[in-house]
């Protein structure tokens, strides 16, 4: 989930950003009924995407949704490929996702959604885990995994002190 090659500006929410969506990926591993501030509603569970081929499709079938598009006119295609001896996936402002295919937590449905939030919130001015990614992350995962999971999201980069920025 690392990035590089990007801005001189600093990264300064990115470990906490990881932990909320660790947690949030955790509840998207298990589905099923969640109490949320005493209201259920059940979540959906997300898949595992076993090779760069499944990766690359969903991609594909993100940047086609007319959905996504309206939100983020301007996105560009994505690469998806496999990346050796590194503990991390990461984006490349080329439109690149490189992910470790020997971790097995590397290939859910959430890390994709991450680093497709990336994608589509790269900017050389913003901190590349800041509030306008998180406005992105929201806005795919509600996409992908329903309001319910949006819902989650928001509450767990709240619950960490993390702004989301509104939608622009
Ligand atoms: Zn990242």
């Amino acid at each position: 989930m690392a990035t590089r090659g990007g801005s001189a500006i600093k990264d300064q929410d990115r470990s906490l950003v990881y932990s909320a969506e660790d947690l949030w990926s955790k509840a998207l591993d298990r589905g099923g009924v969640v109490n949320f501030f005493g209201s259920t509603f059940t979540l959906p569970q997300q898949k595992i995407l076993g090779d760069l081929s499944a990766m690359q499709r969903t991609v594909d079938f993100w940047l086609q949704s007319k959905a996504l598009q309206s939100r983020f006119p301007n996105l560009g295609p994505l690469v998806v490929r496999g990346r050796k001896g590194e503990r991390k996936a990461h984006y490349e402002p080329d439109g690149v996702i490189a992910i470790p295919l020997d971790q097995p937590w590397a290939c859910k449905e959430a890390v994709l959604v991450h680093e497709f939030a990336h994608h589509c919130a790269w900017s050389t001015d913003a901190p590349a885990h800041g509030p306008a990614y998180r406005h992105a992350m929201v806005e795919v995962a509600n996409f992908v995994f329903g309001a319910e999971a949006a819902l989650l999201l928001r509450a767990a980069y709240d619950g960490a002190g993390l702004e989301v920025a509104d939608a622009t």
